[in-house]
């Protein structure tokens, strides 16, 4: 558009940001005005990257050496709050801000009109001869769809030189399809359950909330099996009322199969979808519909967040509370938080739905910041199941063996009455230890400080945080033994052939996100589930959230210990979380459910809490604890992890680092120390952690910190403000 442009090129200028790792915007020179948000193409050396106008020109670069960046066809942009939103993840992260934008902005080829198909319908010719053939592909097409030649001639049985004889005479006719069909809006009213008052009461403080058109967070706080995901699609019908965009983020893909038929039987069709297994054209599909406003709702993991939705109006969180919500690499932000941002940029409401929030959201609820909405009671005739610990220093089987008599009583009593049952590990493979018997060496992984995990299905050992996989070594690489190699403590695996030796006509199956052939077996194993085709269902944190299986009344929790008491601060909070998550699953249909959980430590506040079915109380417990020691949310906290295959260069950037740090009133810095995982993929972690007042700008510190730091070359440093250990 430049050489016959009438406009003299360079008589307008702006800085433009690009979605690569730089210092900042650079200016360019325009052609045009161009608002914030305005995607051009620019020259970057000897390349033409994708960029955004972020603002107007810095001045200082000599009119001269300025680059003539151009907009492009159709002068695509991205919303004004998206950019206001990007800019503030990149500071409050501490991340360039070219790489935020790297999240948002897709390839050329996304903001390109959709590309078009072919397709046929009758038309006017008439065919020379007519054959039987002939007849019969002119009969598929009378009903008037646009079909491809190969459709045609599967469905008229003939080959496809026949229907292409009937394209040259024209009495088939070529129309120019866009290559999806477009995406149908949902109809609020398809098939609305009738609420009861409880539900009533949140769905219209929800749906006024949607009218209102303004920024607020409610948190839908309702037990297992309460509704809530009933209830949050009433706002959703309303900000489709209202012609707005929702966004509903989910924490993992593993739960999007079920929840998608489940939305279309509620909306009357399926929502788009966006997650990391879409492939490029449906990728660059579903952008460019939630940058039209085509698509009404988008059902998608965390990165959605950074989608140029037209005209937003509300966004839904559910399963706040979950971990995976955390992002750790690239920019590292909590996707719950940033939901948060992105509504008030919006100006839309945000909802956060959980049965267990995150202490943080209920800290919010309950000081008035937020809306607390809750519902107390299961749909219909369900109750809450009844949770019982089983000792294991008193109940237990033969050595070696993981399920106690009274869990085994138990699962013989629900198989026989016709019920289902779960029992629950969250740990994959066989055995998460191997040893050898005759100088107890334990086999580590060779590039991180973690034990191997037998895999016995797939006959390996498998590290589970980088990887790495070896096969079982014939002798013991510290004493020489040959092959006497013990198995340590249970994975699912373990626990399942345990099972069908003691349960040998029972139908099972296991669920795990690694025994499985990936996640198309692990939903089938899902849904043979709910459709009683199977009586027992083993499996790892995959079966623990979300699911509704009504015959499900019996679940057992091999291991209820694990997780509590790995150094962190919230490990409490989270085994507490996902013990109640999967004790929901019990009971919810008419039959009650019943929970047993098998742990050495009875006494332990989190099984309290769990038997007493009394979530409050450790919730408050829970407050009472961060308060006094000024941990989130009643402080601030970011954390510096130093990284690289240098160990000792790691510890000598870690002591030089922090000695660097400035003091100041409200900051203390601790470390470095060891961080969780000292050593992961081969390469050397230390930690320092800054602890702040509530009040104190921590990024503000940690850039005046951080600015003048000198970290060799050998050695990664990433900041990771709000970590979620700590
Ligand atoms: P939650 O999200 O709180 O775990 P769900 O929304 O999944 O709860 O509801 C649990 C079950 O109860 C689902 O099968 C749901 O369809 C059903 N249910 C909840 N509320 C109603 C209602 N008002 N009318 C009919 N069925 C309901
Ligand atoms: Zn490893």
């Amino acid at each position: 558009m430049s050489a016959d442009n009438p406009t003299r090129a360079g008589d307008y200028r702006a800085s433009v940001l690009l979605p690569l790792p730089l210092s900042g915007a650079y200016d360019y020179k325009l052609t045009l005005p161009a608002k914030r948000g305005a995607i051009v193409t620019a020259p970057l050396g000897p390349r033409q990257s994708l960029g955004v106008v972020w603002g107007s020109a810095e001045g200082g670069v000599a009119e001269a050496k300025l680059k003539l960046a151009e907009p492009l066809d159709g002068a695509p942009h991205l919303p004004g709050s998206l950019c206001d939103f990007i800019d503030w993840v990149a500071q409050y992260t501490l991340t360039l801000p070219g790489m935020v934008l790297a999240m948002a902005l897709r390839s050329r080829q996304a903001f390109e009109p959709e590309t078009m198909r072919t397709a046929y319908i009758s038309g006017n010719g008439v065919p020379a001869k007519m054959t039987p053939a002939r007849q019969r592909v002119l009969d598929t097409a009378k009903d008037g769809l646009a079909r491809s030649v190969p459709q045609l001639a599967e469905e008229a049985n003939v080959t496809p030189a026949v229907v292409r004889g009937l394209v040259d005479c024209g009495a088939l006719q070529a129309i120019e399809l866009p290559e999806f069909d477009p995406y149908r809006p949902p109809d609020p009213d398809f098939d609305v359950p009738k609420l009861n008052t409880e539900q009533a009461l949140a769905a219209e403080v929800m749906r006024g909330a949607v009218r209102g058109r303004r920024f607020g967070v409610s948190l839908l706080d309702g037990i297992t099996g309460s509704g809530k995901t009933e209830t949050y699609f009433e706002a959703v019908a309303e900000a489709l009322r209202e012609g707005r965009q929702t966004l509903i983020l989910l924490p993992e893909i593993a739960l999007t199969v079920q929840f998608l038929d489940r939305f279309a039987a509620r909306f009357g069709v399926r929502p788009a979808e966006w997650h990391s297994d879409l492939s490029p054209r449906e990728r660059r599909r579903v952008y460019r519909a939630v940058m039209s406003g085509e698509a009404k709702i988008v059902v998608g993991a965390r990165s959605a967040l950074f989608l140029p939705f037209a005209d937003l109006g509300l966004i839904v969180v559910d399963e706040e509370h979950e971990q995976a919500y955390k992002q750790e690499d690239g920019a590292i932000y909590h996707a719950r938080d940033m939901a948060v941002v992105r509504a008030r940029f919006a100006q839309c409401p945000v909802i956060l739905a959980s049965a267990t929030p995150s202490l943080e959201s209920y800290v919010n609820a309950k000081n008035g910041r937020y809306a607390h909405l809750t519902l107390t009671n299961r749909h219909g005739a369900a109750e809450l199941p009844e949770v019982r610990l089983i000792d294991l220093r008193e109940d237990r089987g033969d050595p070696g063996t993981f399920l106690s008599p009274t869990l085994r009583e138990n699962i013989a009593r629900t198989v026989a009455a016709g019920e289902q049952a779960m029992l629950f590990l969250n740990r994959r493979g066989y055995a998460p230890l191997t040893l050898c018997e005759a100088c107890g060496h334990k086999l580590v992984c060779r590039q991180c400080s973690a034990w191997l995990v037998e895999h016995r299905y797939r006959k390996r050992l498998v590290c589970h945080h980088c990887g790495y996989e070896t096969g079982l070594p014939p002798a013991c690489p510290q004493c020489g033994t040959e092959g006497k190699f013990i198995a340590c403590g249970p994975g699912v695996e373990r626990v399942a052939e345990e099972f069908k030796a003691l349960f040998p006509d029972a139908r099972m199956a296991i669920a795990s996100s690694d025994t499985m052939g990936g996640p198309a077996e692990m939903q089938a194993a899902i849904r043979a589930m709910q459709k009683r085709e199977i009586d027992v269902l083993i499996g790892t944190q995959i079966v623990a959230k979300g699911h509704h299986f009504p015959q499900l009344t019996l679940v057992g929790v091999v291991d209820a210990d694990l997780g509590g008491s790995d150094g962190d601060l919230r490990a409490r909070e989270r085994t507490f979380q996902l013990l109640h998550q999967v004790s929901g699953r019990a009971g919810r249909a008419e039959k009650p459910g019943l929970v047993l959980l098998q742990t050495r430590n009875p006494k332990d506040a989190v099984m309290q809490a769990l038997t007493a079915s009394d979530r409050d109380a450790f919730y408050e417990q829970e407050r009472k604890y961060r308060e006094i020691i000024h941990a989130p949310p009643f402080g601030r906290l970011a954390a510096l992890i130093l990284s690289g295959h240098d160990g000792e260069a790691v510890r000598e950037a870690g002591r030089v680092l922090a000695k660097t740090a400035p003091s100041a009133r409200g900051i203390k810095v601790w470390g470095p120390t060891p961080a969780f995982y000292a050593l992961l993929r081969g390469q050397t972690r230390e930690r320092l952690l800054v602890q702040t007042e509530k009040s104190i700008d921590i990024q503000a510190y940690l850039r005046t910190w951080l600015k003048d730091a000198t970290i060799p070359k050998s050695v990664r440093l990433v900041v990771d403000v709000d970590p979620v250990s700590f």
